[in-house]
């Protein structure tokens, strides 16, 4: 959150798609106007932001770890994913609480693999819920974490970095999707274009914070992704991919069979601008 108030276009977008979820800024709706100007002097003349703004702990910013050093390629329109249903199998009811629950689903790695080739920065945004509800501790998640990052890269795969929000459903953090906090946390720190950039999921909550944070979506058919079709009445088939217009909601570009897919077709419309 602080980076990006830093940021004056990135936070301009922050506070008017979150700005509804925030306890701590409707009880200063009074003086809202006022702060998005002064989000926007900041940026021009930056200088510390007021910490007493920030109401409760949970608003934290979401936890960004397994950066790459000295990323080889510009940020910019960059491929962020979801995690659970999306890289790996999610299992209904079950945490990944250790590395042998986790398992990639086929043809993820080669997701990574095609990202890497097409020069594309690459990052994975997750709620990790159990972390707040104590199923999992933080040093098991990293652990996963670790592991995961190093079979991307041992495949020849691309991943700049992972943001997880730790946090319960009832914390009311501004991370948890389908808030768009990680993906803000993400942009303001690597300064990624959100707007040239796709979020790909499987769940309703993806396709919301993608939108939120002004991504463009893409809904892949493995984890949830059948379930989140008929929430949204989308009856396409989840081979290959298929555009939708209209789009269902805003930003969804279409559905993809999985993330290859879905990143074929990210990069195939990367290069058509
Ligand atoms: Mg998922
Ligand atoms: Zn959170």
């Amino acid at each position: 959150m602080l980076p990006s108030l830093a940021s004056g276009d990135q936070a301009g977008r922050e506070s008017s798609a979150e700005t509804h979820h925030q306890r701590g800024w409707e009880s200063l709706s009074g003086t809202l106007p006022r702060f998005h100007n002064r989000a926007r002097r900041d940026s021009l003349n930056p200088r510390p932001f007021d910490m007493t703004m920030r109401s409760t702990a949970a608003e934290a910013s979401p936890s960004i770890s397994h950066v790459v050093p000295g990323s080889p390629y510009p940020a910019g329109a960059s491929v962020l994913f979801d995690r659970d249903g999306v890289v790996n199998f999610q299992r209904t009811g079950r945490y990944v609480h250790s590395w042998p629950d986790f398992e990639f689903l086929p043809r993820a790695l080669d997701a990574f693999r095609a990202l890497a080739h097409a020069g594309v920065s690459t990052y994975v945004a997750t709620n990790q819920g159990g972390v707040g509800r104590g199923h999992l501790t933080a040093g098991a998640l990293a652990d996963v974490h670790d592991r995961m990052a190093e079979a991307i890269r041992d495949a020849g795969g691309r991943l700049d970095a992972i943001a997880h929000c730790p946090h319960a459903p009832d914390d009311g953090c501004r991370c948890r999707k389908p808030r768009p906090g990680m993906l803000f946390g993400l942009a303001s720190r690597f300064g990624i274009d959100l707007s040239a950039s796709f979020f790909i999921g499987d769940n309703v909550t993806d396709l919301e914070a993608g939108v939120a944070a002004g991504c463009r979506t893409i809904l892949v058919g493995t984890g949830e992704g059948v379930r989140s079709a008929g929430r949204l009445g989308i009856n396409e088939p989840f081979t290959g991919f298929t555009g939708l217009e209209p789009p269902p909601i805003g930003g969804l570009v279409g559905v993809a069979g999985d993330i290859l897919d879905a990143v074929h077709a990210a990069i195939a419309r990367r290069a058509a601008g």
